[in-house]
């Protein structure tokens, strides 16, 4: 069964699924579509559902009331709160909460978790509505062109748990949406309209009922009320209504601009159109986007037009046909307009996901924010707007949305940040790029969108700038959509497989959550499978597990090499055969706790150098990932650049300074709802936890995560950390290698030591050590240069012995001087070999060059020697005999070979006369 199966079924039971006391009171009647036979309830008899109506609300809003973004929020907030909602606080844009997603697609996601596969509500207020910011990058090609389509909008979100205290299901639900569209908006009854229709989402579905006026859907009220699919699904115990309505739209119907756009981003579509000085053609443009807001997307129409005509490129021509103008004299008019409102959409999606803690890159949902980003940057160059700086428009946003998102102006100078740094990337890959588009234009080649998709990706080259460099003639209606598409799907981790034999065993008791000190322990065998894995009733053995390697040790005299958990039983992988531990017996095990108490520290060190790192470098630092050894942790954080060694040394200080005042490292289980509400998603550093409970590992005052390793119990029991390496290992990702208490002692003890052997070696003491290397290094290069002056005057010299030492080939003019050397390097025979054949113009010079790392072979041949062999022949010659490979030309060829060959280096030289030899026959 599908969706319009689904529908049918619903539709065929209105007084059960559709039908709302409000329907008869005001007299709402039920009426079918005449053209795709939709059912819906509206006051006047109508021919056919919204979805076939014109956006005649343009121009004629059919209201009284005019309402802004912000001010429709405020009344809309306003009404709940006296009809006894809670409204609650934006949930982040990125979605930290779902491994499923990158950003918030929709209201209700705010509230799923996803656990075992099912989707599960945790609702933190009953009924509560909420300004969900969203954010979808399926369609960005239509924003900015279509007059409504975004890349970032509010859904409001109204949300009630029916079965629960305070809850309502769909009589009151309706009711209050009525009076929202009648009372806060001032629409009058006969202008609504409510279409029966189905929301299917994640593992849960229902009967909703969307409403409209004239033509423009405002929202969709869904009862949630199965769970499972169309095909297999029963009653949900707790009933959700999940009533989404954007708020952008129910702006726009009490204002009836031309665009949503005019209405939606307050004054920052007029400043950015005093900033371009741009002339408005007041006349043409509302007309143009009169028709082109009513007739873009699944609900289109027109005489002249196709139905669902999917993207503004496609009706441009239609609505000039109908303008009486010329296509090109139109675009001409419009194009500065949906330039300005692409900006505006754009800045305020960056605004958004950055103060969220985003950052535009190269992979995961960062991608997008770079497309935007990127979009946004080329679509200003090309306007030749050089007055206009993204980050300006961002505070504009940000000035008009304070009453709204107050929380944004904590960030506002970090979203500068950020902006400044990827406006800065986005010069550098465009002037690598200059080069290319001009020689695409050269060869002439037709791109297709395979060839721009290739071209973004792996040189971040914008269609827009081929497009201004005439390198191609049209960007082409899915290029964006296509990369966001390849972009937009997160792989949640695969679960792993299971171990065959460890299915249906009960769960193991952990220990190691129970007493974390606790290094000894009785337990009974359960199973033992291909007498290799062993599992217990029990046990303290820490599995590998949140980037934390295994504990070792022993059970009974075996010895534990790998521990791992499938489900919740922990599994022991004992080198030996495990042929004593047979089911039922009751053995000891005991943990490697030096190794475990090791890598606790390390453990407990990443936490506090992550938070360490989002102190000091900005609110974007996440942790990517993490490794925890016994030597040393490693810590991989989100962060735009590499890092500098003044911020390494300051990140170090933090943590330290927190190692210096001794916190208490407390870990208690909570209801992972009220975990969330307490300390926000920051506390997902490591992952979601995919369960009901979450353990949060709270070092007081510092860091809060949830966290299933082992920790201290104070922070002063890490002694040190020390940083001991940072680079940058992809867009986006900066790794941080560190050590820990003895770890971190070793590692100081090992340097000291490499110092010592510098120090006794220059012989010099510590304080000196730095001068007297710098003065060593000086040394060094004054050396060097005498021996280039001493082989500039001695080269001729030994030029000329070279010659006489050199041994006449019988019956030929040629001459060969071979020599091995293990003293002189390359330099010494570049200069006499070059010289002793420019002398000795029938003589062959090979030099086999041996050093610790590999043995060089290089060869000069005199000019008159070149018509018998070359250069590049003997030295590959050589070099095969040697093990290795070379190669050159007429007068100069090198090679080289490997150490081992040392021995064969008497045969690879008399391998030349040979050689010789053989070409004088030819
Ligand atoms: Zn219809
Ligand atoms: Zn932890």
């Amino acid at each position: 069964m599908g969706k319009k199966e689904l529908t049918t079924l619903f539709s065929s039971d209105p007084d059960r699924y559709y039908r709302v006391p409000l329907f008869d009171q005001i007299g709402f009647s039920r009426q079918r579509c005449s053209k795709c036979g939709k059912f819906f309830w509206s006051i006047s008899n109508k021919e056919s559902c919204p979805d076939h109506e014109y956006y005649s609300f343009i121009g004629s809003p059919p209201t009284n009331r005019r309402l802004d973004y912000v001010s429709t929020w405020k009344e809309i907030s306003d009404y709940f709160r006296t009809n006894n909602h809670s409204i609650i606080g934006r949930y982040p844009v990125v979605c930290r909460w779902r491994d499923d997603l990158y950003f918030t697609i929709a209201s209700i996601i705010d509230f799923q978790r996803i656990i075992g596969g099912k989707v599960v509500f945790e609702i933190p207020a009953n009924p509560l509505v909420v300004p969900q910011m969203c954010m979808r990058f399926n369609d960005v090609e239509n924003v900015g062109l279509s007059g409504r389509h975004y890349t970032s909008f509010c859904m409001i979100g109204q949300i009630s748990s029916a079965n629960s205290p305070g809850g309502y299901w769909k009589d009151k639900c309706i009711e209050l949406d009525y009076g929202m569209l009648t009372t806060v908006l001032g629409i009058k009854p006969e202008e609504i309209t409510f279409v029966e229709d189905v929301w299917m989402g994640a593992g849960a579905f229902g009967n909703s009922l969307e409403y409209f006026v004239r033509g423009l859907e405002l929202g969709n009220a869904v009862f949630t009320e199965f769970e499972g699919n169309e095909n297999n699904f029963r009653i949900m115990k707790n009933k959700i209504i999940d009533m989404g309505a954007g708020l952008e739209r129910l702006s726009w119907i009490t204002m009836g601009t031309p665009t949503s756009y005019d209405c939606s981003f307050g004054p920052v579509v007029n400043k950015l159109i005093e900033l371009t000085g741009l002339r408005e053609n007041p006349g043409i443009v509302s007309k143009y986007y009169e028709i082109m807001s009513g007739n873009i997307g699944e609900d289109s129409l027109g005489s002249d037009l196709s139905p669902g005509a999917s993207n503004a490129n496609a009706i441009r021509p239609v609505i000039a046909k109908r303008l009486g103008m010329e296509e090109g004299v139109l675009a001409g008019i419009i194009s500065p307009y949906e330039a300005i409102y692409t900006i505006a959409d754009h800045t305020r999606t960056l605004l958004f996901a950055i103060a969220d803690g985003s950052l535009p890159s190269n992979v995961g949902g960062g991608y997008n924010l770079r497309i935007i980003l990127r979009r946004a940057l080329s679509i200003l160059e090309r306007a030749g707007w050089k007055n206009i700086r993204l980050e300006d428009i961002t505070d504009s946003h940000m000035d008009y949305l304070r009453q709204m998102y107050p929380e944004l102006e904590e960030h506002r100078d970090d979203v500068k940040i950020i902006l400044g740094i990827e406006s800065q990337r986005y010069l550098g890959a465009r002037e690598r790029t200059t080069a290319l588009a001009a020689s695409i234009k050269k060869v002439k080649k037709k791109l297709a969108i395979d060839d721009l998709i290739k071209m973004y990706e792996s040189d971040g080259v914008t269609p827009e700038y081929l497009l201004e460099a005439g390198a191609i003639e049209n960007i082409p209606a899915s290029f964006y959509s296509r990369l966001a598409t390849l972009h937009s799907e997160r792989t949640p981790a695969r679960d792993q497989k299971p171990l065959i034999g460890s299915e249906g065993l009960t769960a193991t008791r952990l220990l190691y959550y129970e007493d974390e000190s606790m290094h000894e322990f009785e337990a009974m065998v359960i199973k033992v499978i291909d007498s290799k894995y062993v599992v217990l009733d029990q046990t303290a053995f820490y599995p590998r597990g949140g980037g934390q390697e295994p504990d070792k040790g022993r059970l009974d005299s075996f010895e534990v090499v790998e521990v791992f958990k499938r489900g919740d039983v922990v599994l022991h992988r004992v080198r030996n055969a495990a042929t004593d531990l047979v089911e039922g017996k009751v053995i000891r095990g005991k943990i490697d706790a030096q190794r475990r108490s090791s890598i606790t520290k390390h453990h407990t060190a990443t936490h506090i150098l992550n938070r360490a790192a989002r102190t000091n470098l900005g609110p974007w630092v996440w942790q990517n990932s993490a490794f925890k050894e016994q030597d040393y942790g490693r810590l991989d954080i989100t962060h735009h650049s590499a890092l500098s060694r003044e911020q390494i040394k300051r990140i170090e200080n933090s943590a330290n300074s927190i190692i210096t005042g001794n916190l208490p490292v407390l870990i208690n289980i909570h209801d992972r709802g009220e975990a969330e509400q307490k300390y926000t998603f920051r506390i997902y550093q490591g992952g979601v936890a995919p369960t009901s409970n979450v353990r949060i590992v709270n070092i007081e005052g510092w860091d809060i995560e949830a966290c299933g390793g082992t920790h201290v119990k104070r922070t002063g029991e890490l002694g040190l950390i020390k940083i001991t390496k940072s680079e940058r290992i992809q867009d986006g990702v900066v790794r941080l290698e560190f050590v820990a208490a003895e770890s971190a002692l070793n590692y100081v003890q090992e340097l000291e030591n490499s110092l010592n052997i510098i120090m006794q070696s220059l012989s010099s003491n510590k304080e000196k050590v730095v001068e007297s290397f710098l003065k060593s290094m000086e040394d060094t290069d004054l050396s060097k240069k005498k021996v280039r002056t001493i082989l500039k005057r001695v080269t001729p010299l030994l030029a000329k012995s070279v010659s006489s030492e050199a041994k006449t080939l019988p019956g030929s003019v040629l001459k060969v001087y071979s020599i091995d050397d293990h003293q002189l390097d390359d330099e010494f025979h570049i200069s006499v070999g070059q010289k002793s054949v420019e002398l000795d113009k029938s003589l062959v010079y090979v030099a086999v060059i041996t050093k610790d790392e590999g043995i060089r072979v290089m060869v000069f041949v005199g000019e008159e020697a070149t018509r018998i062999i070359k250069a590049g022949t003997i030295a590959k010659e050589v070099s095969v005999h040697l093990g290795g490979s070379g190669g050159g030309g007429e007068r100069f060829g090198q090679g080289g070979g490997s150490i081992e060959y040392r021995g064969k280096i008497r045969d690879a030289l008399s391998s030349i006369e040979e050689l010789i030899f053989r070409n004088i026959e030819k």
